[in-house]
């Protein structure tokens, strides 16, 4: 079994107070999400700002604990693990996020940065750290003349090869990248995205890639899962859930996208309105007031997954 991650009727609510009510209210931001991850492949987990997939990563990292659902990793549910025993999976399941300014400490020196994850889980000695930081940074294109410096002596690109270094440096099996090349130069994006391609075939990764630029995503995953306020909509192998979208959001999103392909040329589908507030969220099909394709039903009823094959999954009532 090459499954390294499975993630089962995820739900995360939050309570928050609208300002007009005294009493809180609920937030579904993930609700009722599951989804596999096999060993190897990328899964991109895309969606608009406020769908729910940074706290669907969020929650496999363990740094949010999900209010109900498993997250299995190697066979183990970690959501209910504490202490040492976390401890150890956090070297297994890695993050890259979207702020490389944010996540390297100014104060130290990239040494310092690379060697600290290495000595807070006790690997090596001390001179095999050194060894492992200079071969590390030459995997991702630095010199070691790079060692002594501080992150502001460093570019934006060079900061994320650095925070995306010290993800590897573990040997991780997994890793949750959230918008790790949104902050950075479109020129730079690609190197990045390069970059992870490379170390996964090096390093054996896995990764978890949270991205609301799907024209990043089609380069680098082999699935996409698609969320809206805070559900799954659908979920296929990348090609094909370009080449056949089956969600109206879906269709709306990839329409929407610079084309690069006349053959794949398709009308710009435009969304009525904006993304429904998550505290009032639409009673059956949430996309319904915004659906091109909705019908009586759609209000009504909440549609059910459908299997339109093996790989191929989507949530709406034109297909049951
Ligand atoms: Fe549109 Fe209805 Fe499908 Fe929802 S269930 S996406 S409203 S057609
Ligand atoms: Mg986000």
């Amino acid at each position: 079994n090459d499954r390294v991650l499975q993630v089962v009727n995820l739900k995360k609510y939050y309570t928050v107070n609208d300002g007009w009510f005294s009493s809180g209210q609920r937030v579904k931001a993930v609700d009722d999400v599951s989804f596999s991850i096999y060993k190897g492949e990328t899964v991109g987990l895309v969606g608009e700002s406020g769908c729910g997939k940074s706290t669907t990563g969020r929650t496999v990292l363990q740094l949010s604990q999900p209010t109900s659902g498993k997250i299995i990793f190697e066979g183990t549910d970690i959501s209910k693990l504490k202490g040492q025993e976390l401890r150890q999976i956090r070297r297994r399941i890695q993050m890259i996020f979207q702020d490389p300014y944010a996540s390297l400490d100014p104060h130290k020196t990239i040494q310092q940065i690379l060697t600290e994850p290495l000595h807070v889980h006790h690997l090596y000695d001390k001179k095999k750290r050194i060894e492992k930081v200079r071969k590390m940074l030459k995997t991702i294109g630095l010199t070691d003349t790079y060692l002594t410096r501080y992150p502001n002596e460093l570019s934006g690109g060079q900061r994320q090869r650095i925070a995306i270094a010290r993800a590897v440096i573990l040997h991780p099996l997994l890793i949750v990248a959230d918008e790790p090349v949104s902050a950075l130069d479109v020129s730079v994006q690609a190197q990045v995205i390069n970059l992870l391609m490379h170390l996964q075939h090096e390093f054996q990764l896995t990764y978890l890639f949270i991205s609301h630029d799907l024209n990043v995503v089609r380069h680098i995953t082999d699935r996409i899962i698609v969320m809206y306020l805070g559900k799954m909509v659908e979920a296929a192998p990348t090609e094909e859930l370009f080449r056949d979208p089956k969600h109206p959001y879906t269709r709306a999103l990839l329409s929407a996208i610079p084309i690069r392909n006349p053959d794949e040329h398709t009308d710009r589908i435009v969304l009525n309105g904006e993304v429904p507030s998550p505290v009032y969220p639409p009673s059956g099909c949430p996309f319904h007031e915004r659906c091109p394709n909705a019908m009586d039903i759609c209000s009504k009823a909440a549609p059910r997954q459908v299997n339109l094959s093996e790989k191929h999954k989507t949530i709406c009532h034109l297909y049951s």
